[in-house]
């Protein structure tokens, strides 16, 4: 502003006496006498060389003649009328530039006398102040604009800013580098680059540490300053430019680069400087703001993350104050941040809320950091409680004081340390109350003595650690294992492992078996540290062993005298015990039992059928019983009621089968015989019905022999009639041979297997004995044939037996109600039926049925309602154990003409 204070002093008229006073020099500026019309009559001064036309002369030119054409119009009229005025005139100069001058204009005698100045300095200052004030204004309005902008916008408002920069100022290249935090160089935050100009830089371009060396006081010219700086080279290689620092309170924490640019006279350093500090202050400042910001969010996270946060006492108002992320997690439903410390207090569970209260007391009273661990008092009690580390200290001194801490979410590693603790004492407790003792032996030079044992020492053997000591626990051990217990601590230098069995005494002098596991371990050089063991007593079992002993000897005897036949076998029938009654059926030694096969002495069948039998054992359902009939040597047949018991194992497989027998033969003959005289005495009833039977083919055979005989007397026997009467006869004595064959098969004896058979069968054997006897009597006989044939197991002639008692029931029921009413008209009905599992016989007649109360005795062996000698009762018992062992079920019920029997076997 010097040269601009001078201009003013001039025009004040306060001019120094340097620039003015000085005698000799002509009057500064330009005095220039005028007539009343405005013709120029002279001209002087020191500004007068350098008018275009400073000669005035004879031509006394007018004053607008000697001005430029704008400052000509600016003068109208005469000399008078410009009075009182400044007067800014622009002259033409002799080198064609222009003279701008400024001054006034008085009466002077007859004329007027214009005295003016130069000015052009100061209208090139006014000038300058404009480009200053306009640099100001876009300094504002950029610093103004960073500082509103959207920080997400920021990066692109900035660059704006550079590009508007860089037009204004015709730079090509220009850049902002702002100091990186991280490693402390420079980085480009942002660049611009005219279309035409090469790119110097590009964003986030690292410059590292050169900047650092320039001294960053104010811009600098590169052409000056390349020499003592030679590492600016490398930021603007070759071309030409300037940079401009922007400081702030730590120094320069900004340059501007400017590139292929030099400066332009009317910007001044300190414009440059202004400009520089409006686009980096407010930048820095923003990106202060992101960072900040950045930092909470992060601090805000992690705080959630870790369920902690920061708090803060004011005991001005006896108040806590809250992170909010710390105010969540400690009450869901999200009171004020700021609360009266009691109020916070209920939070924490009532068992730790009093020594927190105590120790905050002592933070704030005494200044002793806090840092203890609360639970938190939770109403849904069916949660692990929540811990809380409580850490708080002191801040500054004095009045400035802080009383802040955070809270730190520590529910985890606290539950698993209490989950772990209760583990502990669970684990402590169960070896106390078991009866184990687990034991440590130091390895003291080639002996191993007692250090340790567990609590369940005292209880289990009323001893104490010094009690066991190296020397008595020896004499503690019985007399006749202390051989063993020498041996076992051999073993276990030697091997470093050692199982063993010893007996023990306790403070009452008892012996306990105590079976000893024992490790060595060892150091890293491999030499022995101590023993880790365990005792187990183990007396309970050693007796219980002992008594199963014995008593597993007990039952040996048993099994061994019983008179019952005793064995175990596999499933597949090989033996793996037998007792003597057994081995004595099968003619051995019971030593020679195992490895034999019971199947050896079945029939394929009965084999067949046994192996079956087990088959369908279980787990539920383990028993069996069923009669087996072998064929043993030396003998013909005989007959063992057979009990089985499977034992399986966890999968449920079967794996052994235990076995006891009785031998049932003498019981079986007697039933068969029973049987067989029962069938008999059904023959023996049936003899009228075949007599009958048998006459029957004989009258008609003496019929026709009587009719031959005739023919052949009268001498017309002609051959054909011989052939057919020789043939009838012949039928007949077929149907009788059928009646006299069947009668000794169904007088036989049964088989001894069952058979295969259709039920019918027995049916037609019964009508062919039956049928021609009942008919003669004047029975009518209903047979209604089966619809198919279906097999059932047993005997056929068994079958047929009950089959002949029913209808020989019947008869006699039907006979004797003729006998009272000669009118009635007898019938008899038999019939089969079958579904898929069971076929039916039924017999059924019109006889008028059973007493309703006699019903339930029919069955019993010797039950007659007929006369003495008549009737034997064993007809329907007989039949009754038929069926049975057929598998069937033999019934009766009255229908609604007489008795319905019902023989039901199932279809094999
Ligand atoms: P028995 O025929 O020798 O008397 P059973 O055991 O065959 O012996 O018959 C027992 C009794 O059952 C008979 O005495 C008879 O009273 C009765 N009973 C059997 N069948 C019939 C029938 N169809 N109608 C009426 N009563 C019958």
């Amino acid at each position: 502003m010097t040269s601009g204070d001078n201009l003013f002093g001039r025009l004040l008229g306060r001019t120094s006496a340097t620039s003015l006073d000085t005698p000799g020099p002509p009057t500064p500026g330009l005095h220039l006498q005028l007539d009343h019309q405005g013709h120029v009559l002279s001209i002087s001064g020191t500004l007068r060389p350098q008018l275009a036309s400073h000669g005035v002369g004879e031509t006394r030119p007018l004053l607008r003649e000697l001005l430029c054409a704008s400052s000509a119009l600016s003068i109208e009229g005469r000399p008078a009328d410009w009075q009182r005025q400044s007067l800014d005139l622009d002259f033409q100069g002799a080198t064609g530039q222009v003279l701008h001058t400024r001054g006034w204009i008085e009466a002077e005698g007859d004329g007027w006398s214009l005295r003016l100045l130069d000015v052009s300095d100061l209208l090139a200052g006014s000038q300058l102040a404009q480009h200053r004030e306009q640099n100001h204004q876009l300094a504002c309005q950029m610093s103004g604009q960073l500082r509103v902008c959207s920080l997400t916008r920021l990066p692109e408002v900035f660059n704006e800013h550079l590009r508007s920069l860089a037009q204004r100022w015709r730079i090509p290249c220009v850049a902002l580098a702002l100091l990186d935090e991280e490693d402390q160089g420079w980085r480009i935050y942002s660049h611009y680059a005219a279309h035409d100009a090469p790119a110097l830089w590009r964003t986030g371009q690292h410059l590292g540490t050169s900047l650092d060396s320039v001294s960053g006081n104010t811009p600098l010219s590169l052409a000056q300053e390349r020499s003592d700086n030679p590492r600016l080279q490398s930021i603007f290689g070759n071309a030409d430019g300037f940079l401009v620092p922007y400081r702030d309170s730590q120094g320069v924490a900004a340059w501007l680069l400017c590139g292929l640019y030099n400066g332009q006279p009317h910007t001044s350093e300190q414009d440059w400087l202004n400009l520089t500090a409006a686009l980096a202050a407010p930048l820095l400042s923003r990106l202060r703001e992101q960072r900040y910001h950045q930092q909470l969010d992060r601090m805000e996270a992690l705080q959630g993350l870790l369920g902690t946060g920061w708090w803060e006492l004011l005991p001005a108002t006896d108040e806590i104050q809250l992170a909010p992320q710390l105010l969540h997690s400690l009450s869901p439903e999200d009171g004020p941040s700021r609360q009266p410390l009691d109020l916070w207090l209920e939070l924490i569970h009532p068992a730790d809320r009093q020594e927190l209260n105590s120790r905050l007391h002592d933070l704030q009273a005494l200044g002793k950091p806090l840092l203890t661990s609360v639970r938190l008092q939770r109403t849904d009690a069916e949660h692990n409680p929540l811990w809380y580390r409580v850490q708080g200290q002191v801040l500054g001194m004095g009045d400035n004081r802080r009383w802040v801490g955070f809270m730190l979410d520590i529910s985890d590693i606290k539950n698993q340390q209490l989950q772990a603790a209760a583990a502990h004492a669970r684990l402590d407790n169960l070896i106390a109350s078991s009866p184990a003792v687990i034991y440590v032996q130091r390895y003291v030079s080639g002996a191993l003595h007692p250090a340790f044992f567990s609590d369940s020492l005292l209880p289990l053997l009323g001893w104490t650690l010094a009690e066991c000591s190296h020397d008595s626990l020896a004499s503690l051990i019985h007399p006749e294992d202390r051989d063993l217990y020498f041996e076992r601590t051999r073993q276990l230098l030697r091997e470093g492992a050692v199982r063993s069995r010893y007996r023990l005494r306790d403070k009452q002098g008892h012996y306990h078996w105590l079976l000893d596991e024992a490790k060595l371990l060892r150091d890293d050089l491999g030499l022995p540290l101590e023993a880790v063991g365990l005792w187990l007593d183990v007396t309970e079992a050693t007796q219980a062993a002992e008594q199963i002993k014995q008593s597993e000897e007990r039952y040996r005897l048993l099994v061994e005298d019983s008179p019952a036949m005793i064995c175990r076998y596999r499933p597949d029938l090989t033996l793996t015990f037998g007792n003597t009654p057994l081995a004595n059926y099968l003619e051995c030694l019971p030593a020679q039992l195992p490895g034999l096969n019971l199947g050896h002495w079945l029939s394929e069948e009965q084999r067949q059928a046994f192996v079956q039998r087990i088959g369908q054992l279980s787990a539920e359902f383990p028993v069996s019983t069923a009669e087996i009939s072998l064929e043993l040597p030396g003998r013909e047949h005989a007959w063992w009621v057979w009990s089985d018991r499977g034992v399986f194992d966890e999968q449920g497989t079967l794996v052994e089968v235990q076995a006891v027998g009785r031998d049932n033969t003498e019981v079986r003959r007697s039933q068969q015989q029973l049987t067989q005289s029962a069938k008999m005495a059904t023959l023996g009833e049936m003899a009228t019905g075949l007599a009958h039977e048998i006459n029957q083919p004989l009258n008609v055979m003496r019929m026709a022999i009587v009719n031959v005989l005739k023919r052949l007397s009268n001498g017309d026997a002609q051959i054909d009639y011989l052939t057919e009467k020789l043939q009838r006869i012949d039928t007949q004595v077929q149907r009788a041979a059928r009646v006299v064959d069947h009668m000794r098969v169904f007088g036989r004896r049964s088989e001894i297997e069952q058979q295969l058979f259709d039920p019918s069968q027995a049916v037609d054997g019964t009508l062919s004995l039956l049928g021609e006897g009942l008919r003669g009597k004047g029975v009518e006989v209903r047979v209604t044939p089966a619809d198919s044939a279906v097999q059932v197991k047993g005997y056929v002639d068994q079958l047929e037996q009950v089959l002949i008692n029913l209808v020989v029931n019947a008869r006699d029921a039907l006979l004797s109600k003729r006998d009272k009413d000669p009118t009635f008209r007898p019938w008899v009905a038999v019939h089969c039926e079958h579904d898929s599992r069971h076929v039916r016989i039924w017999v059924e007649d019109n006889g008028g049925g059973i007493d309703p109360r006699l019903l339930e005795r029919i069955f019993e062996p010797f039950f007659t309602t007929k006369p003495i000698g008549v009737g034997t009762g064993l007809g329907l018992s007989v039949s009754y154990g038929i069926v049975e062992n057929m598998g069937g079920r033999l019934s009766v019920t009255n229908g609604e003409h007489g008795a319905r029997f019902c023989v039901e076997l199932p279809i094999s």
